[in-house]
């Protein structure tokens, strides 16, 4: 009975570590996410060509690294935002960008 006990606490360790774990990865990946720039409206990319924006969309990875798959253009708030979903994890990643003229 003892021996059972153990093993149901040492089970209950492991699974608490590995969510504190995944949790404490996913906050880190949000955290170099949200300093990506293009990753929100407040943060742009400003572009300098058309050929940039395309190359930001190919290169845009996930927060969970997945490939992001493109799903075209909208404007928003005077940007141009490029939609997209994780491959991996359908998370919609928007990709933001200014036109150098709108800067301040
Ligand atoms: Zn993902």
């Amino acid at each position: 009975m003892d021996l059972l006990l153990l093993a149901l606490l040492v089970a209950l360790a492991v699974w608490t570590g590995r969510k504190v774990k995944r949790s404490v990865e996913s906050r880190s990946a949000a955290r170099r996410w949200n300093e990506t720039p293009g990753s929100s409206a407040d943060n742009p990319i400003v572009l300098t060509s058309g050929k940039q924006m395309q190359d930001a969309i190919a290169s845009v990875r996930c927060q969970c690294g997945g490939r992001v798959i493109p799903l075209g253009e909208t404007p928003r708030l005077g940007l141009r935002v490029a939609r997209g979903r994780c491959a991996d994890c359908e998370r919609d990643v928007d990709l933001y960008f200014v036109m150098p003229n709108y800067v301040n």
